[in-house]
């Protein structure tokens, strides 16, 4: 799915969409501070059956704060009202917020054609993709393009590229209950079960404890990652709790 930056030498315009999560900090903090490419924020207040979107634009409107400290950049927010689904008890439209984020970028990527964007960091790990979440990324981008040939097509980058799977040590019974709780409370039947491994979660282990390790402390302490907040606190009791149990 990721592009190598050309021409190192020129500064690119890179649109970084932006939950406030472990994953797109990093890559967000990464850019700023390694690069001098033009960075374009973009935060979407996904509003969906559960209430996480409060403390993940709290989140995010700090963390954007901190980092503007490291040097300016343009930000800009949009609402998405997602009640699809809500009668799925293992999800609901939790599951597709991927295919949202695509499209809000693309959309910025259209509309706001004078920002010329040259990638799109979606911040999706290496290690959770599979060849057709891959695919799916580059056709929803071909296909809105044909929309609107005369514009700059983008490419989608990976700037957790040297994150990814790096070795550490995990207890195995850590890693069969966090897989367990996937089978029993996440999954629906529409899911491929065979892509959930042991390995997978080993990797996204590693790979996340690698990226934490790398933000500075003041970051570290702001990121967000519980899925049932109450008034900002976590619940201690979530998929995301249980995994970043491990991780921070
Ligand atoms: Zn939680």
């Amino acid at each position: 799915m990721s592009e190598e930056i050309e021409k190192p030498n020129k500064t690119k315009n890179i649109l970084v969409m932006f939950s406030g999560g472990l994953d797109s900090t990093t890559a967000l903090y990464k850019l700023l501070k390694e690069t001098n490419n033009n960075i374009y924020v973009h935060h979407i207040i996904l509003k969906d059956t559960s209430n996480r979107w409060k403390s993940e634009l709290d989140t995010s409107r700090d963390i954007v704060k901190y980092l503007k400290n490291i040097r300016p950049f343009d930000y800009s927010e949009s609402t998405v009202e997602v009640q699809l689904n809500s009668e799925d008890p293992k999800g609901g439209s939790r599951h597709d917020d991927n295919s949202t984020v695509l499209f809000i970028a693309n959309q910025i990527c259209l509309v706001e054609s004078y920002k010329r964007i040259d990638y799109i960091v979606i911040s999706e790990l290496e290690c959770e993709q599979d060849k057709s979440t891959k695919d799916y990324a580059t056709d929803m981008i071909d296909v809105m393009h044909k929309r609107k040939w005369s514009v700059k097509k983008p490419k989608i980058y990976d700037p957790l590229k040297e994150f990814n799977n790096n070795k550490c040590t995990i207890d195995k019974d850590i890693i069969n209950k966090i897989k367990n709780y996937v089978l029993s409370n996440l999954i629906t039947q529409e899911t491929p079960i065979d892509l959930i491994t042991n390995q997978l979660f080993i990797n996204i282990i590693c790979t996340k404890r690698k990226m934490y390790q790398y933000l500075p402390q003041g970051l570290q302490n702001k990121i967000v990652y519980c899925r049932t907040p109450n008034n900002n606190n976590k619940c201690n009791n979530c998929f995301n709790c249980l995994l970043y149990e491990n991780i921070v």
